[in-house]
């Protein structure tokens, strides 16, 4: 024993040590939620999922907080495909799946992040890159992928990109993209798998009928912004890039400020 530690101490290096092991014991835990405002009955969601995942494998659920579910596969290659091809939708409801690490407490996992295909409709095709993902990738969460037009298959005629956003907040409807002649064109964003939301706030998790969000409409045009047509067909799977790191940190901002020396005096020479 160390002179010095404490009880709590030494159990925490035999949790640390022993993890590894754990991991290759027990499978792969996932955790999910459900993402409504009027909770459906919970053996009735845990019945939906089994039945939406019973090709892939033993799977468990268990609840084990409000509309937080712990979710353990036999292996990896299930887990993975839970994840990926979310995401899901019971009884009308997104249901977002998530990895849980063997490192993290439940308190420290998010329940509202999920992750969609979204389609970016209204790109010029010379700008669907990785600039213009980054640029659509930062109205989200994260941007996980995009699929570069240039692969076999690749010019669907949108951009399609892999984001992870916060169920609780509104869905980005797209943004102004700079074109090169210096105009502004409306690129706008289209979901697949889109479980129903509200039209009126643009939430998932509640219909236009019990809204408690003020209606967002544009200044500009008096147009409503939320509807079906946000509902994308889904796509076929392609090749997914990496999000491209545009090196911001080495980046010089405007108006920053630097010191310089002032000249060294020289007298007259004499
Ligand atoms: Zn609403």
């Amino acid at each position: 024993m160390e002179v010095g530690m404490t009880t709590l101490d030494q159990l925490a290096v035999q949790m640390g040590t022993s993890l590894g092991l754990q991991e290759l014991r027990v499978g792969v835990t996932l955790f999910g939620s459900l993402i409504a405002d009027k909770p459906p009955n919970i053996g009735v969601v845990k019945r939906m999922l089994r039945i939406a995942w019973a090709a892939f494998g033993n799977v468990q659920i268990v609840d084990v907080k409000d509309l937080i579910f712990s979710i353990k596969l036999d292996n990896e290659e299930a887990a993975r495909k839970i994840v990926d091809g979310g995401p899901w939708t019971i009884m009308g409801f997104a249901f977002c799946v998530q990895y849980w690490p063997l490192t993290l407490a439940l308190e420290e996992l998010n329940p509202s992040l999920i992750s969609y295909w979204v389609q970016a409709h209204g790109v010029p095709r010379g700008q669907m890159n990785g600039e213009t993902a980054g640029l659509i990738g930062a109205q989200f969460e994260r941007l996980i992928g995009f699929e570069d037009p240039d692969q076999p298959g690749g010019m669907r005629g949108y951009f399609r990109l892999r984001v992870e956003l916060n169920a609780l907040n509104p869905l980005p409807l797209g943004i102004w993209l700079l074109r090169p002649d210096q105009t502004q064109s409306w690129v706008e964003f289209l979901y697949e798998r889109l479980a129903n939301f509200c039209f009126q706030c643009g939430r998932l998790g509640h219909g236009l009928d019990h809204c408690k969000f003020e209606s967002v409409v544009d200044d500009e045009d008096g147009l409503r912004h939320y509807g079906s047509w946000m509902k994308a067909r889904i796509s076929r799977d392609l090749h997914v890039s990496p999000p491209i790191q545009l090196p911001v940190e080495s980046r010089r901002r405007a108006v920053a400020t630097r010191t310089v020396e002032a000249p060294i005096a020289s007298g007259p020479s004499s």
